[in-house]
Order: structure tokens, then sequence, then C-alpha cells
């Protein structure tokens, strides 16, 4: 069952809504998945809530266990069927972080030595006492709600 179109101008709830095409290769109640159509690799998937969120952070917890549980089995076959030493599971937020499409999607990328894939990030270190001041305000915000 086609879920209905949430954002009119999003290119991943037309894909849902099949109004444009995709590969798909798993649907549920709520999930899609379907190969990338600018592939790292063969075989690059993506999973995505049917439902509408730009961010990770605004689905609700259950659809996010959904999604995610789906994601070893994905991840096995996307690996048998392309013989990868190993694979990515990217999950972007915000322009910042590199995300081009703002309907959340993981990405399942099969990697190989070579591949061209750089995402090694410039190691920093912390001043002193800023990681204990860090370390203090994250507990204290898990601690309010949110
Ligand atoms: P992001 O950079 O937002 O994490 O990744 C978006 C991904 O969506 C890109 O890898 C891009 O190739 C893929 N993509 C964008 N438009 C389409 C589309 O119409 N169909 C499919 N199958 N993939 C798309
Ligand atoms: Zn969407």
């Amino acid at each position: 069952m086609a879920a209905e179109v949430s954002e009119p101008d999003c290119i991943f709830c037309k894909i849902v809504a099949g109004q444009i095409p995709s590969m798909s290769v798993l649907e549920t109640k709520s999930v899609l998945a379907f190969m990338d159509i600018g592939p790292l690799a063969e075989a690059h998937l993506l999973v995505i809530p049917k439902r509408h969120y730009a961010r990770l952070d605004e689905m609700p917890e259950q659809e996010v266990r959904e999604l995610t549980t789906l994601l070893p089995r994905l991840a096995r076959v996307v690996v048998k069927v392309t013989e990868a030493e190993g694979y990515n599971i990217l999950q972007n937020n915000g322009q910042v972080a590199g995300q081009a499409v703002e309907h959340v999607h993981f990405h399942i990328i099969p990697r190989k030595e070579g591949d061209g894939l750089g995402y090694r990030w410039p190691a920093k270190e912390y001043e002193p006492g800023r990681a204990d001041e860090i370390h203090g305000r994250l507990l204290q915000a898990l601690k309010a709600r949110n």
C-alpha cells in the first residue's frame, strides 16, 4: 500500500507514492529500500521511512525501530551480491552534514579498497577541562525532557 505524499516537492515522497520510478528491493508498512540513482558502488541502497521526516531526530522512535531493524539483513544482502569487503551505513542530517535530499534516508554503501569514499575527520583534542564540561552538559541535557 502506497503511503500518501506528505511533502509534494519531496523526491523520496514521490518515489514512495509511485509517482516517479525507483528500483525498490524491500517494502514494509512503513519503510522502503531502493537502489541509489547515483551510487558510490553497485548495490548502494537507500532505506527510508515512507512518511516524510526531514531529519532522524524528528522521527517517532517506533518508526526508527521499524527502519533500523531491517539494516542488518539488507547489509548482508548487499555484501553477498557485491562481495564487498565491508560497508558503511551513512545517515546525513542537514546540508552542513552532506544531506542533499531532505527526507530521512540511510545509505548502505558496499566498500572496497580504493573506491574513493573519503570520510576520515581531522581528529582534534579537547582543551584541558573541556571534555568534563561537555560531558556534564550532555548528561544534563539527557535528563531534561527532549
Ligand atoms: P544525501 O546526500 O542526501 O545523503 O543522499 C541523497 C542520495 O539520494 C544521493 O546518493 C542520490 O544519488 C540519491 N538520489 C537523489 N535523487 C534520487 C532519485 O530520484 N532516485 C534515487 N533512487 N536516488 C536518488
Ligand atoms: Zn519526503
